[in-house]
């Protein structure tokens, strides 16, 4: 397991040989769940410090409870193509974790969804939605199927089919999924009415994400991104530093990618790439955001469809979109998108902070990297904890059946996310790490659950 350098205490070593012998178990237990693996690791070798002061937590088995999921739903997901062909996907809902409120977290259409990516991302949502401060616990699902070149009919029908297994595990006040990877507004409607449908109840809180005419928050769109921001702002701030005249860097041209380039450049930033799946696009001047959403959001095209209309830009096929210089880079397309050998070129060409827009886009080599040469790191489950922040938000005008303003969500956003870093840095200085925000996130998640587990018993 990663080690953490400090000084040594029978307790914390203890603590150590705690956490070792679960993540024996869960290897053992979880044969080639690699990204499940990943992600467990990095939080248990966080947690020793607060394991080291809290012994209860080994005799509680608090840690054997939290890597094991209360529920574990895969079921098949049979629908037909427009030429009239049956096709089947797997579809999985992970209820990882309910000590602090419903499961929550959202859906993700990919076809590399699997047990273990969808294990992973339900661990990580258990101390990103501890850290929002609201009352969600962690949950995750998904399919294997791919949103890419399908028809609109194809998509609902696909939906449908999801939705009607799904509606039998999910409610507003037992698991509320939203949208991740290749689920956004179109698909979220269409899981909407087929849950509406199947329980002829409107229970607008079931789902978050939602459109604005049947219960979606304002900002919601915007949440993840600009959160991420937020979050990023404050680390800057610590340092003295501001988004002001930064050459900002982000991977991917979703969702988050689009609304993190919207604040950086709201906040001064010039955001000079952004990229898809198939390469990076490179605009000196700073890219056009509301090109991007209109080739993003409405056309449903590929990134390079860019230089159309800005035929000074450049495209890069297959290239690595952090190859460019930029003092802060924002990695907000998927898991394992920086490998080592990706951060150490950020940090050859002098990356000031990096903050994880996507879930677990740093390898464990990358984080440890950038920690040993002193980059700002701001690590997923406290930088994106914006988007399901306001989801909680969603939910509680769900549930009093009022609309709150734009200013206001946002406001309460970038309180959220304020209130994130402060605390994750003030954890990383009370556990002995000091501006390790890794460490000191995923501490603050961790013992507001394991603390309420322990006042629930055994269950
Ligand atoms: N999929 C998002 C995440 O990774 C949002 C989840 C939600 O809104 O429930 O946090």
């Amino acid at each position: 397991m990663v080690q953490l350098s400090t000084t040594v205490t029978p307790a914390k070593e203890q603590a150590e040989k705690y956490a070792a012998s679960v993540f024996e178990t869960i290897k053992k237990r979880n044969p080639g769940e690699e990204e499940f693996h990943q992600a467990v690791e990095e939080f248990l070798a966080s947690v020793i410090p607060a394991l080291a002061e809290q012994p209860e937590y080994e005799k509680q088995g608090i840690l054997e409870r939290l890597t094991e999921p209360e529920r574990l739903i895969t079921f098949r997901i049979p629908w037909t193509d427009d030429q009239g062909k049956v096709h089947v996907n797997r579809g999985f809902r992970v209820q990882f974790n309910s000590a602090i409120g419903p499961y929550k977290g959202g859906l993700r259409f990919h076809p590399s969804v699997s047990g273990s990516i969808i294990k992973f991302l339900g661990f990580e949502q258990i101390f990103k939605n501890s850290l929002t401060g609201l009352p969600i616990g962690g949950g995750k699902g998904g399919a294997d199927f791919d949103p890419k070149g399908k028809s609109d009919a194809e998509v609902m029908r696909f939906c449908q089919s999801f939705m009607t297994e799904l509606s039998k595990h999910i409610g507003p006040d037992t698991d509320v999924p939203a949208g991740d990877i290749g689920v956004g507004g179109r698909e979220i409607g269409y899981l909407f009415g087929q849950y509406k449908r199947l329980q002829n109840r409107f229970d607008a809180g079931t789902l978050t994400g939602k459109g604005l005419t049947y219960g979606g928050s304002l900002t919601r769109t915007e949440a993840t991104g600009y959160g991420l921001v937020y979050f990023t702002r404050e680390m800057l701030a610590a340092k003295n530093e501001t988004f002001q005249n930064k050459k900002v860097v982000v991977s991917g041209s979703g969702n988050v990618a689009i609304y993190a380039m919207e604040k950086a450049q709201e906040l001064g930033a010039t955001v000079i790439a952004c990229s898809d799946s198939n390469g990076y696009i490179h605009d000196p001047n700073g890219i056009d955001i509301p090109a991007v959403k209109q080739l993003k959001e409405v056309e449903r095209k590929r990134i390079k469809e860019y230089l159309q209309t800005h035929p000074d830009a450049d495209y890069v096929e297959n290239g690595n979109v952090f190859e460019l210089p930029c003092q802060v880079a924002l990695p907000c397309a998927t898991q394992n998108e920086i490998n080592a050998e990706k951060a150490q070129l950020l940090i050859d060409q002098g990356v000031l902070a990096v903050a994880e827009g996507a879930n677990m886009p740093s390898t464990l080599e990358a984080i440890d990297l950038f920690h040993q040469n002193g980059v700002l790191f701001g690590p997923a489950k406290a930088a994106n904890a914006g988007g399901v922040a306001v989801s909680a938000l969603e939910m509680a005008q769900n549930g009093t059946r009022l609309s709150w303003s734009f200013e206001q969500v946002d406001a309460e956003l970038d309180r959220i996310m304020t209130t994130i870093y402060q605390n994750s840095s003030e954890a990383a200085t009370r556990y002995g790490h000091e501006g390790n925000l890794v460490v000191g996130s995923n501490i603050a998640g961790f013992l507001k659950v394991a603390d309420t587990m322990l006042l629930h018993g055994i269950i």
